[in-house]
Parts: structure tokens; C-alpha cells; sequence
């Protein structure tokens, strides 16, 4: 189809929530970034991130999308194979090959392929290989916060299974001023609240050295953990290896990795066998594509990090998608109104896949657009 990049917008939005602490980092405000493409035919396509990039100074987002116009204007935004190409990789001599520039094009690419599957009638879902219909979720949280102890914890752990139906939630370690002996009760704490028969997955977003991610793994083996996620700084490939081959422990990884190349490495040195690879930070749907097929070839799986709505075209279109990550209402009272339909687990833990054409969600604008700040 002859269709052409006629106009983008970029908008960034930022409301208040209680803020999220990971004990490695914490992110305050709520906060979203749009672009809107439209084309010559007069389909308009969008794409959002936000998740990790709340943190990141809001004006940035739109200098970068400034930058992009001149490679998007003019060119075919289906082909987004080699717009991906040309304003990633090759323009690594002159941006860099990662940051904030890369999840930008990530939200370019993704307004791209919901063009693409208006142009198609098809979700995108669909258009990436379409596997799986249903796919379980788990829910995120434990994080850490002012005056939560434990018992705070497991009321939380066992709201996430009883009232949104959960089979799996996660927790975070590695709260620098805590230590091994106090994570583990953390991690007894949770494993207690929700019985022995829904998975725990525990994240350490990076906290770790390789002798003491050794110990915990070794600990946790204890427990029943369902995976052991970034334990390690996300660069150190020969750790991961040596971790992953130290543990009967699920290593998951790949959630801050931008390029293919990262997850070639990672997957060279056995590091990890599930990979959350993020289709908002990878950049867009044609590298996480790759990553997840790479993963099949080599027996892994993926479970992508990050904004639920855009990762579950990806994990549902692939036969080795294992699990979604699911963002609850609790953690940001603001998100469960800003994208509809609504995504609720089923009674099962599972999420069904919207079958409308291109993302198959939207934004509340009506919403949206009381908390615009650029
Ligand atoms: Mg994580």
C-alpha cells in the first residue's frame, strides 16, 4: 500500500501516585509519553511508553521525536523492519546504541505497527505470529515502601491473589540497608501468605554482586521461587553465566537490554533462561520479535517487563511466551482508567488478547489530558 508519514505529535503527561520503590530505585510521579503519526491515507496510528521512563526529564521526549521527523516524514510506516534499522542502529555512531533517544523510537515503531494493523484489520497480536490467545499474568509489587513491614507485604500478596485472581505475584529483594537474613524473611513472609501453590517470582533489579546474587540463590533455593530476576548488573554477562550455572534457580533477565546484541550475549553465555525482554525499551516490536524467536530457537522463554497493554501483543504471539507482568490499579490508582478496554485477569490468572485492529488498546485522552505537561 503507498501510504506515507504525513505528521507526529509528541505529548508527555504526569500525575501524582505514591511513587514506586524497588530499593535500588525510586520512581515518583506517574508519568506517560505519546506519539500520534499520522499518514497521507488519513489512518493515525499511536504509541506510548512510560514504566522506566519515569524518572527521565519529561522535555527531552518531544526534542527527541523533533530529531526523528526528518527519517520518518515522507517514508512508508509499514515498513517498520527498516525504519527500525535506520533510526536505531545505524544512528548509533551519532546517538548511541541506548537511552532515552531508543525508547523513543520504541513509541515511533509502535504507533507504526498500530498503523499497520488498522491498514491490515488485524491486531498486531495477530501480525506477530498470534500463538496464543490467553496468557497467563502475574501480578508486580511487593515493592518497599515507608512503614511497610511485613505483615503489610503479605496483606498485599494476598489481596493480588484473592481479589485479582493472581497464580503468580512478585516481590522485591535487595534493599541496600536490609542484607541476605532479612530478605529471606521477606521472601518466608510472602511464600507464607499465598500457601505453596502460587508462584513467587523475586526481583532484585540489579542490587547484587556475583557472591552474594551465589548466596541468595542458594537461600532461595529454599523456598520455592518460581524465577530469580536481575540479580546482577545487566552488563555482566560472565556473572550471569557463572550465577546461572551455580543455581537450580529460573534466572530471568533482559528488561533494561535495548539491542538484539545484548540478548545475543546474554543467551552466548547461558545467562538467563527467561528473558523480559521490553518492546518500549528493545526498541519496538521488530527487535522484541527477534529476541523472542531467538529464544525459541535456543529453548527459552520470554515474559515481557513493562506497560502490560503494549507487551501483550508480543508474549501472546509467541509459543514460548510464558507470562505477562501485570501493573494492578494498586500501584497507581490513576492507570486503571487511562487505557480501555480494561485488562483484568480472568478467574484463571490468565489475560485474554483483544482481537480489534493495530495495539488493540487505547488511551483515555479525556483523562489523559488534564495531566499534559508538554
Ligand atoms: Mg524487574
Amino acid at each position: 500500500m503507498d501510504i506515507k508519514i504525513k505528521k507526529i505529535k509528541s505529548e508527555s503527561f504526569e500525575w501524582e501516585r505514591p511513587g514506586i520503590w524497588n530499593g535500588m530505585h525510586f520512581y515518583g510521579p506517574g508519568r506517560l509519553h505519546k506519539v500520534t503519526i499520522s499518514t497521507d491515507q488519513g489512518i493515525e496510528g499511536i504509541g506510548w511508553n512510560g514504566g522506566t521512563a519515569a524518572v527521565r526529564p519529561n522535555d527531552f521526549y518531544g526534542l527527541y521525536v523533533d530529531y526523528y521527523k526528518s527519517f520518518l516524514i515522507g517514508k512508508n510506516p509499514l515498513d517498520t523492519e527498516n525504519l527500525t534499522l535506520n533510526l536505531g542502529q545505524k544512528q548509533d555512531k551519532i546517538l548511541g546504541s541506548a537511552g532515552l533517544h531508543t525508547q523513543v523510537l520504541a513509541a515511533l515503531i509502535i504507533a507504526c505497527w498500530d498503523i499497520k494493523g488498522k491498514v491490515k484489520g488485524q491486531s498486531i497480536h495477530s501480525l506477530l505470529g498470534g500463538e496464543q490467545k490467553r496468557v497467563r499474568a502475574y501480578v508486580a509489587g511487593g515493592y518497599y515502601a515507608k512503614n511497610k513491614g511485613l505483615e503489610e507485604l503479605q496483606e498485599e500478596l494476598l489481596h493480588n491473589v484473592e481479589n485479582l485472581n493472581a497464580t503468580a505475584v512478585k516481590i522485591k529483594i535487595g534493599d541496600p540497608n536490609a542484607g541476605i537474613s532479612e530478605d529471606m524473611k521477606r521472601i518466608e513472609a510472602a511464600r507464607n501468605a499465598i500457601g505453596p501453590n502460587i508462584d513467587l517470582l523475586v526481583d532484585a533489579n540489579c542490587a547484587f554482586d556475583l557472591n552474594t546474587a551465589i548466596e541468595y540463590a542458594k537461600e532461595m533455593e529454599n523456598y520455592n521461587i518460581y524465577w530469580f530476576e536481575e540479580p546482577l548488573a545487566i552488563h555482566d554477562f560472565k556473572a550471569h553465566k557463572t550465577l546461572n550455572a551455580s543455581t537450580s534457580l529460573m534466572i530471568a533477565a533482559g528488561e533494561n537490554y535495548y539491542t538484539l546484541a545484548d540478548f545475543e550475549t546474554l543467551i552466548e553465555n547461558n545467562g538467563a533462561s527467561m528473558l523480559n525482554v521490553d518492546a518500549t525499551i528493545c526498541p519496538g516490536y521488530d527487535v522484541a520479535l527477534k529476541v523472542a524467536k531467538l529464544a525459541e530457537e535456543k529453548g527459552l522463554k520470554i515474559a515481557p517487563h513493562g506497560c502490560q497493554e503494549l507487551q501483550l501483543p508480543l508474549v501472546s504471539a509467541v509459543s514460548n511466551g510464558e507470562l505477562l507482568e501485570y501493573y494492578p490499579p494498586e500501584v497507581d490508582e490513576l492507570r486503571k482508567e487511562l487505557f480501555y478496554p480494561k485488562l483484568i485477569l480472568d478467574s484463571d490468572g490468565y489475560v485474554t488478547v483483544p482481537d480489534t485492529p493495530g495495539i488493540g488498546f487505547d488511551l483515555n485522552m479525556e483523562l489523559l489530558n488534564r495531566y499534559r505537561v508538554c
